[in-house]
Protein backbone atom coordinates (compact mmCIF):
# COMPACT_ATOMS: atom_id res chain seq x y z
CA UNK A 1 0.00 0.00 0.00
CA UNK A 2 2.98 2.25 0.72
CA UNK A 3 4.72 1.28 -2.03
CA UNK A 4 1.55 2.06 -4.50
CA UNK A 5 1.11 5.30 -3.21
CA UNK A 6 4.41 6.28 -3.39
CA UNK A 7 5.02 5.72 -7.17
CA UNK A 8 1.65 7.49 -7.91
CA UNK A 9 2.69 10.63 -5.82
CA UNK A 10 5.99 10.07 -7.87
CA UNK A 11 4.00 10.03 -11.25
CA UNK A 12 1.65 12.60 -10.65
CA UNK A 13 3.82 15.27 -8.48
CA UNK A 14 7.28 15.06 -8.24
CA UNK A 15 8.01 13.57 -11.85
CA UNK A 16 11.17 15.76 -12.29
CA UNK A 17 12.94 14.52 -9.13
CA UNK A 18 11.54 10.82 -9.42
CA UNK A 19 14.38 10.68 -12.35
CA UNK A 20 14.81 7.44 -14.58
CA UNK A 21 11.08 6.17 -13.25
CA UNK A 22 9.73 9.27 -14.81
CA UNK A 23 10.96 8.41 -18.00
CA UNK A 24 9.83 4.68 -17.70
CA UNK A 25 6.51 5.71 -16.78
CA UNK A 26 5.72 8.02 -19.53
CA UNK A 27 6.54 5.15 -21.62
CA UNK A 28 4.44 4.12 -24.20
CA UNK A 29 3.75 0.23 -26.21
CA UNK A 30 1.58 -0.05 -28.62
CA UNK A 31 0.80 -3.79 -28.83
CA UNK A 32 -0.99 -6.71 -30.42
CA UNK A 33 -0.65 -4.82 -33.81
CA UNK A 34 -0.96 -6.41 -37.44
CA UNK A 35 1.96 -3.35 -38.09
CA UNK A 36 3.64 -2.35 -41.45
CA UNK A 37 6.58 0.17 -41.86
CA UNK A 38 9.68 0.28 -44.17
CA UNK A 39 13.08 -0.19 -42.61
CA UNK A 40 16.18 1.32 -43.64
CA UNK A 41 16.99 -0.92 -46.16
CA UNK A 42 13.56 -0.04 -48.36
CA UNK A 43 12.13 -3.28 -47.57
CA UNK A 44 8.80 -3.39 -45.59
CA UNK A 45 8.74 -5.27 -42.24
CA UNK A 46 5.64 -6.35 -40.02
CA UNK A 47 5.72 -5.68 -36.48
CA UNK A 48 3.68 -6.36 -33.50
CA UNK A 49 4.99 -3.90 -31.43
CA UNK A 50 6.16 -0.16 -30.75
CA UNK A 51 7.30 1.65 -27.79
CA UNK A 52 7.54 5.72 -28.13
CA UNK A 53 9.07 8.11 -24.64
CA UNK A 54 7.11 10.85 -23.19
CA UNK A 55 8.24 12.98 -26.44
CA UNK A 56 6.80 10.50 -28.72
CA UNK A 57 10.16 9.43 -30.15
CA UNK A 58 10.32 5.28 -31.30
CA UNK A 59 12.84 3.21 -28.73
CA UNK A 60 11.82 0.12 -30.28
CA UNK A 61 9.94 -1.42 -33.00
CA UNK A 62 9.36 -5.31 -33.51
CA UNK A 63 8.16 -8.68 -32.03
CA UNK A 64 6.16 -8.29 -28.11
CA UNK A 65 9.50 -9.73 -26.97
CA UNK A 66 11.48 -7.33 -28.21
CA UNK A 67 10.00 -4.31 -27.06
CA UNK A 68 9.08 -5.23 -23.82
CA UNK A 69 12.69 -5.51 -23.32
CA UNK A 70 13.33 -2.22 -24.16
CA UNK A 71 10.13 -0.59 -22.12
CA UNK A 72 9.62 -2.59 -18.91
CA UNK A 73 7.61 -0.33 -16.78
CA UNK A 74 5.42 1.37 -20.18
CA UNK A 75 1.93 2.02 -20.00
CA UNK A 76 0.11 -0.79 -22.86
CA UNK A 77 -2.22 0.16 -25.56
CA UNK A 78 -3.61 -2.82 -26.91
CA UNK A 79 -4.47 -2.55 -30.84
CA UNK A 80 -6.27 -5.83 -30.97
CA UNK A 81 -4.88 -6.99 -34.17
CA UNK A 82 -5.81 -4.14 -35.86
CA UNK A 83 -3.48 -2.92 -39.01
CA UNK A 84 -1.12 0.41 -37.82
CA UNK A 85 0.71 2.08 -40.36
CA UNK A 86 3.20 4.80 -40.72
CA UNK A 87 1.20 8.09 -40.71
CA UNK A 88 0.78 9.62 -44.25
CA UNK A 89 2.15 12.11 -45.75
CA UNK A 90 0.51 14.60 -48.82
CA UNK A 91 3.90 16.01 -50.51
CA UNK A 92 1.43 18.62 -51.61
CA UNK A 93 -2.02 20.43 -50.49
CA UNK A 94 -3.40 23.63 -49.80
CA UNK A 95 -4.32 23.63 -46.54
CA UNK A 96 -6.07 26.89 -46.37
CA UNK A 97 -7.60 26.08 -49.19
CA UNK A 98 -8.83 22.77 -47.87
CA UNK A 99 -9.99 24.56 -44.87
CA UNK A 100 -12.15 27.24 -46.44
CA UNK A 101 -13.67 24.79 -48.66
CA UNK A 102 -15.05 22.80 -45.37
CA UNK A 103 -16.17 26.44 -44.18
CA UNK A 104 -18.36 27.11 -47.06
CA UNK A 105 -21.46 25.03 -48.82
CA UNK A 106 -20.46 22.55 -50.93
CA UNK A 107 -23.05 21.89 -53.83
CA UNK A 108 -20.83 19.14 -55.43
CA UNK A 109 -23.52 16.45 -54.69
CA UNK A 110 -26.06 18.41 -56.69
CA UNK A 111 -28.32 16.61 -59.50
CA UNK A 112 -30.30 19.00 -60.13
CA UNK A 113 -30.56 23.34 -60.00
CA UNK A 114 -33.57 23.05 -57.71
CA UNK A 115 -31.97 20.94 -55.24
CA UNK A 116 -29.12 23.40 -55.04
CA UNK A 117 -31.18 26.01 -54.93
CA UNK A 118 -32.91 24.77 -51.63
CA UNK A 119 -29.16 23.49 -50.26
CA UNK A 120 -28.58 27.12 -50.52
CA UNK A 121 -32.05 28.62 -49.36
CA UNK A 122 -31.44 26.06 -46.21
CA UNK A 123 -27.69 27.68 -45.55
CA UNK A 124 -28.62 30.57 -45.89
CA UNK A 125 -31.31 30.41 -43.19
CA UNK A 126 -28.80 28.66 -40.98
CA UNK A 127 -26.22 30.93 -41.56
CA UNK A 128 -27.98 34.28 -40.82
CA UNK A 129 -24.90 36.12 -39.16
CA UNK A 130 -22.99 35.73 -42.34
CA UNK A 131 -22.40 38.86 -44.11
CA UNK A 132 -21.55 36.88 -47.55
CA UNK A 133 -22.58 33.33 -48.30
CA UNK A 134 -20.17 31.41 -50.46
CA UNK A 135 -19.96 28.31 -51.84
CA UNK A 136 -18.29 25.86 -54.15
CA UNK A 137 -18.83 23.06 -56.35
CA UNK A 138 -21.53 23.27 -58.61
CA UNK A 139 -21.24 22.06 -62.13
CA UNK A 140 -24.12 22.65 -64.72
CA UNK A 141 -23.66 19.61 -66.71
CA UNK A 142 -24.29 17.47 -63.49
CA UNK A 143 -27.63 19.55 -63.45
CA UNK A 144 -28.60 18.75 -67.31
CA UNK A 145 -29.28 22.02 -67.45
CA UNK A 146 -27.84 23.23 -70.71
CA UNK A 147 -27.23 26.13 -69.73
CA UNK A 148 -25.33 28.38 -66.22
CA UNK A 149 -27.63 29.37 -64.11
CA UNK A 150 -28.72 33.11 -63.33
CA UNK A 151 -28.57 35.68 -60.35
CA UNK A 152 -32.59 35.70 -60.68
CA UNK A 153 -32.81 32.16 -59.66
CA UNK A 154 -29.88 32.87 -56.73
CA UNK A 155 -32.43 35.97 -55.83
CA UNK A 156 -35.30 33.61 -55.56
CA UNK A 157 -33.83 32.18 -52.20
CA UNK A 158 -31.52 34.21 -51.40
CA UNK A 159 -31.62 37.98 -51.49
CA UNK A 160 -30.88 39.78 -48.68
CA UNK A 161 -26.94 39.46 -49.38
CA UNK A 162 -24.48 38.96 -51.02
CA UNK A 163 -23.87 35.06 -52.74
CA UNK A 164 -21.01 34.24 -54.22
CA UNK A 165 -20.62 30.66 -55.46
CA UNK A 166 -17.78 29.38 -57.57
CA UNK A 167 -18.25 26.55 -59.78
CA UNK A 168 -16.09 23.22 -59.54
CA UNK A 169 -13.08 23.80 -61.49
CA UNK A 170 -13.10 27.27 -60.20
CA UNK A 171 -13.32 28.72 -63.49
CA UNK A 172 -16.49 30.05 -63.28
CA UNK A 173 -18.62 32.04 -60.59
CA UNK A 174 -22.19 32.01 -60.08
CA UNK A 175 -23.53 35.78 -58.22
CA UNK A 176 -26.78 36.69 -56.87
CA UNK A 177 -27.50 40.48 -57.88
CA UNK A 178 -26.37 42.07 -55.15
CA UNK A 179 -23.08 40.68 -55.60
CA UNK A 180 -23.18 41.65 -58.84
CA UNK A 181 -24.33 45.19 -57.72
CA UNK A 182 -21.47 45.16 -55.05
CA UNK A 183 -19.12 44.28 -57.96
CA UNK A 184 -20.14 46.60 -60.16
CA UNK A 185 -21.11 44.53 -63.01
CA UNK A 186 -23.63 45.34 -64.89
CA UNK A 187 -24.94 44.73 -69.08
CA UNK A 188 -22.56 47.43 -69.89
CA UNK A 189 -19.88 46.60 -68.51
CA UNK A 190 -17.52 44.54 -70.78
CA UNK A 191 -15.47 41.17 -70.89
CA UNK A 192 -11.65 41.89 -69.83
CA UNK A 193 -9.01 40.38 -71.16
CA UNK A 194 -9.21 36.53 -70.44
CA UNK A 195 -12.83 36.74 -68.73
CA UNK A 196 -16.42 36.64 -69.96
CA UNK A 197 -19.59 38.09 -68.29
CA UNK A 198 -22.31 35.24 -69.21
CA UNK A 199 -25.09 37.16 -70.56
CA UNK A 200 -28.36 36.15 -72.63
CA UNK A 201 -29.90 37.30 -76.35
CA UNK A 202 -30.77 40.97 -75.10
CA UNK A 203 -26.77 41.31 -73.75
CA UNK A 204 -27.96 41.16 -70.05
CA UNK A 205 -25.78 40.07 -67.37
CA UNK A 206 -27.21 37.04 -66.22
CA UNK A 207 -24.97 36.27 -62.93
CA UNK A 208 -21.95 33.98 -64.01
CA UNK A 209 -18.88 35.18 -64.46
CA UNK A 210 -15.96 33.18 -66.25
CA UNK A 211 -12.36 32.70 -65.63
CA UNK A 212 -10.80 36.83 -65.46
CA UNK A 213 -14.05 38.18 -65.00
CA UNK A 214 -14.22 36.66 -61.62
CA UNK A 215 -11.19 39.00 -60.46
CA UNK A 216 -14.44 41.55 -60.69
CA UNK A 217 -16.48 39.96 -57.52
CA UNK A 218 -12.84 38.61 -55.99
CA UNK A 219 -12.00 42.24 -55.55
CA UNK A 220 -15.28 43.10 -52.69
CA UNK A 221 -14.75 39.53 -51.69
CA UNK A 222 -14.37 40.54 -48.02
CA UNK A 223 -10.71 39.32 -46.93
CA UNK A 224 -10.43 36.30 -44.61
CA UNK A 225 -9.67 37.53 -40.93
CA UNK A 226 -7.38 35.92 -38.32
CA UNK A 227 -10.19 34.40 -36.71
CA UNK A 228 -11.36 32.96 -40.33
CA UNK A 229 -8.04 32.10 -40.62
CA UNK A 230 -8.29 29.62 -37.64
CA UNK A 231 -11.33 27.95 -38.62
CA UNK A 232 -10.03 27.22 -41.75
CA UNK A 233 -6.94 25.94 -40.09
CA UNK A 234 -9.18 23.89 -37.69
CA UNK A 235 -11.24 22.04 -40.23
CA UNK A 236 -8.61 21.39 -42.42
CA UNK A 237 -6.47 19.73 -39.39
CA UNK A 238 -9.74 17.74 -38.74
CA UNK A 239 -10.11 16.74 -41.66
CA UNK A 240 -6.40 15.35 -42.44
CA UNK A 241 -6.66 13.65 -39.33
CA UNK A 242 -9.79 11.69 -39.83
CA UNK A 243 -8.38 10.41 -43.35
CA UNK A 244 -4.73 9.61 -41.67
CA UNK A 245 -2.58 12.51 -42.85
CA UNK A 246 -0.17 13.07 -40.22
CA UNK A 247 2.12 15.07 -42.08
CA UNK A 248 1.31 17.75 -45.55
CA UNK A 249 3.72 19.83 -47.53
CA UNK A 250 1.72 22.76 -47.89
CA UNK A 251 2.09 24.37 -51.31
CA UNK A 252 2.54 28.20 -50.97
CA UNK A 253 1.72 30.02 -47.59
CA UNK A 254 2.15 33.89 -46.92
CA UNK A 255 2.89 35.54 -44.04
CA UNK A 256 -0.70 35.48 -42.55
CA UNK A 257 -0.71 31.51 -42.75
CA UNK A 258 2.85 31.26 -41.12
CA UNK A 259 1.33 33.01 -37.91
CA UNK A 260 -1.16 30.87 -37.47
CA UNK A 261 1.25 27.69 -38.01
CA UNK A 262 3.46 28.98 -35.13
CA UNK A 263 0.93 29.62 -32.90
CA UNK A 264 -0.97 26.77 -33.71
CA UNK A 265 2.55 24.79 -32.82
CA UNK A 266 3.57 26.77 -29.94
CA UNK A 267 -0.21 25.72 -28.34
CA UNK A 268 0.38 21.94 -29.22
CA UNK A 269 -2.49 22.80 -31.47
CA UNK A 270 -1.07 21.31 -34.66
CA UNK A 271 -2.34 17.72 -35.38
CA UNK A 272 0.00 17.27 -38.12
CA UNK A 273 3.38 18.27 -39.31
CA UNK A 274 3.09 21.02 -41.84
CA UNK A 275 5.94 21.53 -44.07
CA UNK A 276 5.38 24.47 -45.99
CA UNK A 277 6.46 26.45 -49.32
CA UNK A 278 6.19 30.54 -48.88
CA UNK A 279 4.49 31.17 -52.40
CA UNK A 280 6.55 33.24 -54.55
CA UNK A 281 9.43 35.72 -53.87
CA UNK A 282 7.78 39.09 -53.51
CA UNK A 283 6.69 40.78 -50.41
CA UNK A 284 5.83 38.19 -48.49
CA UNK A 285 9.10 36.33 -48.88
CA UNK A 286 11.31 38.94 -48.58
CA UNK A 287 9.67 39.39 -44.66
CA UNK A 288 9.69 35.56 -44.04
CA UNK A 289 13.04 35.25 -45.55
CA UNK A 290 14.39 37.66 -43.09
CA UNK A 291 16.38 35.05 -40.95
CA UNK A 292 16.64 32.42 -43.67
CA UNK A 293 14.98 28.84 -43.78
CA UNK A 294 13.26 27.73 -40.92
CA UNK A 295 14.37 24.30 -40.52
CA UNK A 296 12.65 22.95 -37.90
CA UNK A 297 9.80 24.67 -35.21
CA UNK A 298 7.62 22.92 -32.23
CA UNK A 299 8.94 20.15 -31.69
CA UNK A 300 8.96 19.36 -35.22
CA UNK A 301 5.55 20.01 -36.07
CA UNK A 302 6.22 22.94 -38.51
CA UNK A 303 9.04 23.93 -41.12
CA UNK A 304 9.67 26.93 -43.72
CA UNK A 305 12.31 26.47 -45.87
CA UNK A 306 10.97 25.98 -49.58
CA UNK A 307 9.42 27.99 -52.43
CA UNK A 308 6.35 27.24 -54.09
CA UNK A 309 6.56 29.08 -58.08
CA UNK A 310 4.47 28.48 -60.87
CA UNK A 311 5.30 27.76 -64.33
CA UNK A 312 2.16 27.95 -66.09
CA UNK A 313 -1.30 26.84 -65.79
CA UNK A 314 -3.65 23.72 -65.81
CA UNK A 315 -4.45 21.13 -68.34
CA UNK A 316 -8.33 21.51 -68.52
CA UNK A 317 -8.53 25.25 -69.22
CA UNK A 318 -5.97 25.03 -71.46
CA UNK A 319 -3.57 26.80 -69.35
CA UNK A 320 -0.80 24.25 -69.19
CA UNK A 321 2.33 25.38 -71.64
CA UNK A 322 2.76 22.79 -74.60
CA UNK A 323 5.69 22.88 -76.71
CA UNK A 324 3.27 21.93 -80.05
CA UNK A 325 -0.23 23.08 -80.03
CA UNK A 326 -3.06 21.35 -78.39
CA UNK A 327 -4.40 18.13 -79.92
CA UNK A 328 -7.53 19.49 -79.75
CA UNK A 329 -7.29 22.86 -80.33
CA UNK A 330 -4.23 24.15 -82.88
CA UNK A 331 -4.38 27.42 -82.49
CA UNK A 332 -2.96 27.36 -78.61
CA UNK A 333 0.08 26.43 -77.01
CA UNK A 334 -1.04 27.43 -73.34
CA UNK A 335 1.09 30.30 -71.60
CA UNK A 336 4.27 30.27 -70.06
CA UNK A 337 3.40 32.40 -67.09
CA UNK A 338 6.65 34.17 -67.26
CA UNK A 339 9.63 34.61 -69.52
CA UNK A 340 12.83 32.27 -69.03
CA UNK A 341 14.70 35.65 -67.67
CA UNK A 342 11.86 36.38 -65.35
CA UNK A 343 11.44 32.48 -63.91
CA UNK A 344 15.14 32.57 -63.66
CA UNK A 345 15.48 35.37 -61.56
CA UNK A 346 12.70 34.23 -58.85
CA UNK A 347 14.22 30.64 -58.67
CA UNK A 348 17.99 32.67 -58.19
CA UNK A 349 16.57 34.92 -55.84
CA UNK A 350 15.36 31.74 -53.58
CA UNK A 351 18.22 29.10 -54.23
CA UNK A 352 20.67 31.76 -53.33
CA UNK A 353 18.87 32.49 -49.57
CA UNK A 354 18.85 28.69 -49.42
CA UNK A 355 15.64 27.62 -49.94
CA UNK A 356 14.28 24.60 -51.59
CA UNK A 357 12.14 25.40 -55.07
CA UNK A 358 9.71 23.64 -55.96
CA UNK A 359 8.07 24.84 -59.18
CA UNK A 360 4.54 24.10 -60.69
CA UNK A 361 4.86 22.86 -64.29
CA UNK A 362 2.22 20.69 -65.84
CA UNK A 363 2.54 21.23 -69.80
CA UNK A 364 5.45 20.02 -71.32
CA UNK A 365 7.04 23.36 -72.28
CA UNK A 366 6.31 24.06 -68.61
CA UNK A 367 8.34 21.22 -67.55
CA UNK A 368 11.79 22.13 -69.97
CA UNK A 369 11.56 25.71 -69.02
CA UNK A 370 12.16 25.18 -65.09
CA UNK A 371 14.77 22.21 -66.03
CA UNK A 372 16.39 24.61 -68.25
CA UNK A 373 16.23 26.95 -65.41
CA UNK A 374 17.16 24.50 -62.52
CA UNK A 375 19.81 23.06 -64.94
CA UNK A 376 21.67 26.39 -64.82
CA UNK A 377 21.17 27.33 -61.10
CA UNK A 378 21.11 24.64 -59.41
CA UNK A 379 25.22 23.97 -60.18
CA UNK A 380 25.63 28.40 -60.23
CA UNK A 381 24.07 28.23 -56.63
CA UNK A 382 25.89 24.80 -55.38
CA UNK A 383 22.06 23.86 -54.61
CA UNK A 384 21.96 20.43 -55.04
CA UNK A 385 21.25 19.14 -51.54
CA UNK A 386 18.17 21.26 -51.30
CA UNK A 387 16.03 18.82 -52.81
CA UNK A 388 14.60 21.18 -55.53
CA UNK A 389 11.30 19.53 -57.18
CA UNK A 390 9.03 20.11 -59.96
CA UNK A 391 5.21 19.72 -58.83
CA UNK A 392 2.82 18.45 -61.12
CA UNK A 393 5.45 16.89 -63.77
CA UNK A 394 2.12 16.57 -65.63
CA UNK A 395 3.04 16.47 -69.06
CA UNK A 396 7.17 15.46 -69.94
CA UNK A 397 8.66 14.98 -73.57
CA UNK A 398 10.49 11.46 -73.02
CA UNK A 399 13.43 13.30 -73.22
CA UNK A 400 12.97 15.55 -70.70
CA UNK A 401 12.01 12.63 -67.98
CA UNK A 402 15.40 11.39 -67.86
CA UNK A 403 16.56 15.18 -67.03
CA UNK A 404 14.87 15.21 -63.90
CA UNK A 405 17.32 12.23 -62.77
CA UNK A 406 20.74 13.55 -63.62
CA UNK A 407 19.81 17.29 -62.62
CA UNK A 408 18.91 15.46 -59.31
CA UNK A 409 14.99 16.92 -59.29
CA UNK A 410 12.19 15.39 -57.39
CA UNK A 411 8.91 14.91 -59.38
CA UNK A 412 5.96 15.50 -57.00
CA UNK A 413 3.11 13.88 -58.59
CA UNK A 414 -0.56 13.36 -57.62
CA UNK A 415 -1.79 9.83 -58.66
CA UNK A 416 -5.20 11.01 -58.21
CA UNK A 417 -5.03 13.89 -60.91
CA UNK A 418 -4.54 10.97 -63.68
CA UNK A 419 -7.99 9.26 -62.84
CA UNK A 420 -9.88 12.31 -62.39
CA UNK A 421 -7.98 13.79 -65.77
CA UNK A 422 -7.67 10.71 -68.01
CA UNK A 423 -10.39 11.72 -70.41
CA UNK A 424 -9.55 15.13 -71.06
CA UNK A 425 -5.97 14.75 -70.88
CA UNK A 426 -5.83 12.32 -74.01
CA UNK A 427 -8.21 14.73 -76.13
CA UNK A 428 -5.87 17.75 -75.16
CA UNK A 429 -2.50 16.38 -75.90
CA UNK A 430 -3.46 13.19 -77.67
CA UNK A 431 -1.85 9.63 -78.07
CA UNK A 432 2.09 10.48 -78.97
CA UNK A 433 2.39 13.22 -76.06
CA UNK A 434 0.16 11.26 -73.40
CA UNK A 435 3.22 8.68 -73.07
CA UNK A 436 5.07 11.00 -71.27
CA UNK A 437 2.04 11.68 -68.59
CA UNK A 438 1.27 10.82 -65.27
CA UNK A 439 4.19 8.76 -65.90
CA UNK A 440 4.92 7.60 -62.87
CA UNK A 441 6.82 4.07 -63.79
CA UNK A 442 9.28 5.92 -66.26
CA UNK A 443 10.03 7.90 -63.29
CA UNK A 444 10.30 4.86 -60.88
CA UNK A 445 12.24 3.11 -63.25
CA UNK A 446 15.38 5.48 -64.11
CA UNK A 447 15.45 5.81 -60.18
CA UNK A 448 13.78 9.46 -59.30
CA UNK A 449 12.09 9.27 -55.94
CA UNK A 450 8.26 10.44 -56.51
CA UNK A 451 6.38 12.54 -53.53
CA UNK A 452 2.93 11.37 -53.88
CA UNK A 453 -0.05 13.96 -52.89
CA UNK A 454 -3.24 15.43 -53.88
CA UNK A 455 -3.35 18.33 -54.48
CA UNK A 456 -5.98 19.39 -51.83
CA UNK A 457 -8.87 20.32 -52.39
CA UNK A 458 -8.31 19.93 -56.39
CA UNK A 459 -8.90 16.64 -55.08
CA UNK A 460 -9.80 14.87 -51.97
CA UNK A 461 -6.86 14.35 -48.75
CA UNK A 462 -7.64 10.89 -48.52
CA UNK A 463 -4.34 9.09 -49.19
CA UNK A 464 -5.79 5.89 -50.01
CA UNK A 465 -7.74 7.57 -52.86
CA UNK A 466 -3.80 8.17 -54.30
CA UNK A 467 -2.57 4.73 -53.71
CA UNK A 468 -5.45 3.35 -55.02
CA UNK A 469 -5.02 5.24 -58.49
CA UNK A 470 -1.36 4.86 -58.09
CA UNK A 471 -1.25 1.19 -57.57
CA UNK A 472 -4.37 0.89 -60.35
CA UNK A 473 -4.60 3.56 -62.62
CA UNK A 474 -8.43 3.39 -62.01
CA UNK A 475 -11.02 6.13 -60.30
CA UNK A 476 -12.59 4.96 -57.48
CA UNK A 477 -15.91 3.71 -59.89
CA UNK A 478 -13.01 0.99 -61.26
CA UNK A 479 -12.68 3.00 -64.61
CA UNK A 480 -11.17 2.08 -66.78
CA UNK A 481 -11.34 -1.85 -66.52
CA UNK A 482 -8.03 -2.40 -67.66
CA UNK A 483 -6.68 0.83 -65.70
CA UNK A 484 -5.49 3.74 -67.93
CA UNK A 485 -2.19 3.06 -69.12
CA UNK A 486 -1.40 0.21 -67.10
CA UNK A 487 2.32 0.29 -67.90
CA UNK A 488 2.82 3.08 -65.71
CA UNK A 489 1.14 1.75 -62.87
CA UNK A 490 3.63 1.54 -59.41
CA UNK A 491 3.56 -1.60 -57.13
CA UNK A 492 1.93 -1.22 -53.64
CA UNK A 493 5.27 -0.88 -51.67
CA UNK A 494 6.05 2.03 -54.36
CA UNK A 495 3.01 3.96 -53.82
CA UNK A 496 3.09 3.30 -50.20
CA UNK A 497 6.75 4.59 -50.34
CA UNK A 498 6.04 7.68 -52.35
CA UNK A 499 3.25 8.59 -49.58
CA UNK A 500 5.68 8.16 -46.95
CA UNK A 501 9.78 8.09 -46.83
CA UNK A 502 10.30 9.77 -50.47
CA UNK A 503 7.29 12.34 -49.38
CA UNK A 504 9.43 13.12 -45.93
CA UNK A 505 12.75 12.96 -48.11
CA UNK A 506 11.20 15.32 -50.45
CA UNK A 507 10.75 18.06 -47.18
CA UNK A 508 14.17 16.83 -45.68
CA UNK A 509 12.32 15.10 -42.66
CA UNK A 510 13.06 11.54 -43.31
CA UNK A 511 15.20 11.23 -39.97
CA UNK A 512 12.00 12.19 -38.36
CA UNK A 513 8.91 10.52 -40.08
CA UNK A 514 8.01 8.13 -43.04
CA UNK A 515 8.89 5.06 -40.86
CA UNK A 516 8.19 3.33 -37.57
CA UNK A 517 11.94 3.33 -36.82
CA UNK A 518 13.76 3.29 -33.63
CA UNK A 519 14.69 7.06 -33.33
CA UNK A 520 11.74 8.77 -35.31
CA UNK A 521 8.17 10.11 -34.18
CA UNK A 522 5.78 7.62 -33.22
CA UNK A 523 3.37 9.08 -36.17
CA UNK A 524 1.28 6.06 -37.11
CA UNK A 525 -2.59 5.09 -37.95
CA UNK A 526 -4.74 2.13 -37.00
CA UNK A 527 -6.71 1.19 -40.29
CA UNK A 528 -9.89 -0.95 -40.60
CA UNK A 529 -8.48 -3.34 -42.85
CA UNK A 530 -5.22 -5.17 -44.26
CA UNK A 531 -3.52 -2.97 -47.07
CA UNK A 532 -0.94 -5.73 -47.90
CA UNK A 533 -3.69 -8.23 -48.02
CA UNK A 534 -6.59 -6.62 -49.90
CA UNK A 535 -7.28 -6.44 -53.60
CA UNK A 536 -5.94 -3.59 -54.92
CA UNK A 537 -9.17 -2.60 -56.67
CA UNK A 538 -10.25 -2.08 -52.62
CA UNK A 539 -7.60 0.40 -51.70
CA UNK A 540 -9.64 3.42 -51.98
CA UNK A 541 -12.59 1.81 -48.98
CA UNK A 542 -9.95 1.78 -46.44
CA UNK A 543 -11.11 4.15 -43.77
CA UNK A 544 -8.71 4.95 -40.58
CA UNK A 545 -9.50 4.48 -37.01
CA UNK A 546 -7.46 6.46 -35.03
CA UNK A 547 -4.31 9.10 -36.17
CA UNK A 548 -1.48 9.04 -33.28
CA UNK A 549 1.36 12.33 -33.89
CA UNK A 550 4.31 12.17 -31.79
CA UNK A 551 2.70 9.07 -29.43
CA UNK A 552 -0.54 11.34 -28.48
CA UNK A 553 -3.68 10.30 -30.59
CA UNK A 554 -4.86 13.26 -32.28
CA UNK A 555 -7.93 11.16 -34.04
CA UNK A 556 -9.90 8.58 -33.13
CA UNK A 557 -13.22 7.43 -35.56
CA UNK A 558 -16.80 7.14 -33.90
ZN1 LIG B 1 -1.45 22.88 -55.88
Amino acid sequence: MRLRQLSLQCSLFVLASCGALSVAMADTVIDNANGYTLNAKGDIVQFASLAFDDKGRIIAVGSAQEVAGKAPKARHVDMRGRTVLPGLIDAHGHVFGLGEMLSQLDLSATTSLAQALKAIGDYASANKNQAWLRGRGWNQENWKLGRFPTAKELDGVAADRPVWLERVDGHAGWANSRALALAGVTDKTPDPVGGKIVRDANGVATGVLVDAAQDLMKKVLPQPTEQDGRVMLDKALQKMASVGLTSAHDAGIGVAQDKLYRDYADHGKLTARIYAMIGGTGPDFDQLAKNGPLDTYGGDMYALRAVKLYSDGALGSRGAALLAPYSDDPHSHGLLFNTNEQIDTMIAKAMKKGYQVNVHAIGDAGNRQILDTFAKEIPATRGEALRHRIEHAQIVTLDDIPRFKAIGIIPSMQPTHATSDKNMAEQRVGAERIKGAYAWRSFLAQGSRIACGSDFPVEAPNPFFGIHAAVTRQDAGGQPIAGWYPEQEMSLKEAFRCFTLDAAWAGHQEKNQGSLETGKYADFIVIDRDLFKMSPYDIYKTGVLETWVAGRQVYKKK
